[in-house]
């Protein structure tokens, strides 16, 4: 039976740590690290996920700033307000919250933020960073992956990965990461996304398979074999009878059946999810404490 990935636990121990660390700079004088965030409009998810990021700096005792757009902010106006935030040398890093309304090129935000506050890790340069194995900002999700993989000492070298979906923000970087010279890394890396033919072949082959696709329950018993390490990236909200709220959060794997072949897995909820916030504050001490660009 597999061991279960305990993400909610390991987030907190990484907040625990990090508070710990941030008294003791407060304590010698140091610079109190300061994480903002850009939320434009009123997109219930975002406003969650923000409020969650912004709750988790005050717990750990760094400043946050919430900067609050209405939904029809053109993007002039926010690529002004991103040229105040770059500015601000009290601001260490900060954030713009995915997705932007339609009328807002993302692509364009996403270039005007300065890299060396980019602690979402979306910039081109820092992606061009990360595959060359350069001190950078690692984008959330994925080095959340990485820390689940070192903390609970799985053995990544030499195995052979799959990693399901191309997405900019989970499946590209991860598979990126997972093939780099480091530990965790070191694999043999396959890359599945939607066009890929015969998706079983490779996934009964893998050693590990993080899945990231977005669809619930997408990843059975019959395309693993015995001792995968699975990940499951994924979470979609569903309506349920079984629960008080009239709803749900599935992940891409059908949990119970993969998780009595695999060796590891992370649950839905509880897996992974929690790590994303965990690795946006690590990478905020980390620009905090100029470690990346010195
Ligand atoms: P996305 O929609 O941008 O990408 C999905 C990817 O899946 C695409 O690259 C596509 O090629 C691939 N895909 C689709 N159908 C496929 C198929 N049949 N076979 C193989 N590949 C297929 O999604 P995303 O932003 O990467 O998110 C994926 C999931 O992860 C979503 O459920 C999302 O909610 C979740 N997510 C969770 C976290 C977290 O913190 N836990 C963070 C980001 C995303």
């Amino acid at each position: 039976m597999a061991i279960v990935i305990d993400g909610k636990l390991i987030s907190q121990q990484i907040q625990e740590e990090l508070a710990l660390e941030v008294k003791t700079i407060k304590t010698n004088g140091g610079k109190t690290p300061h994480l903002a965030a850009i939320l434009v409009g009123n997109d219930g998810a975002s406003e969650t996920y923000v409020g969650a990021k912004v709750k988790a700096c005050e717990k750990i005792g760094f400043k946050s700033t919430l900067v609050r757009l209405s939904q029809d902010t053109t993007e002039q106006e926010l690529l002004y307000i991103i040229k105040g935030l770059n500015a601000d040398a009290d601001i260490d890093g900060y954030i713009v919250q995915l997705p932007l309304p339609k009328h807002i090129n993302e692509q364009h935000i996403i270039e005007a933020v300065d890299p060396k506050k980019d602690v979402d890790g979306f910039h081109p340069q820092s992606v061009g960073r990360m595959a060359l194995n350069l001190p950078t900002y690692l984008p959330a999700t994925p080095y959340g992956i990485l820390q689940l993989l070192e903390r609970y000492k799985i053995e990544t070298v030499g195995k052979h990965c799959v990693v399901i979906g191309r997405s900019h923000i989970v499946g590209s970087p991860m598979s990126i990461l997972m093939a780099r010279n480091t530990n965790p890394g070191n694999c043999t890396v396959t890359m599945c996304h939607s066009r890929t033919a015969n998706l079983k072949e490779f996934t009964l082959k893998a050693d590990i398979i993080i899945v990231a696709l977005g669809k619930p329950e997408f990843l059975t018993a019959d395309m693993v074999k015995d001792g995968v390490v699975v990940i499951d990236v994924g979470i979609t909200r569903v309506t349920s009878d079984s629960t008080k709220s009239g709803f749900k959060l599935l992940g891409d794997v059908k949990y119970d059946e993969v998780a009595a072949k695999s060796s590891f897995i992370t649950p839905v909820p509880g897996g992974v999810g929690p790590m994303t916030i965990a690795s946006l504050l690590v990478n905020t001490l980390k620009a905090s404490k100029k470690e990346v660009y010195k």
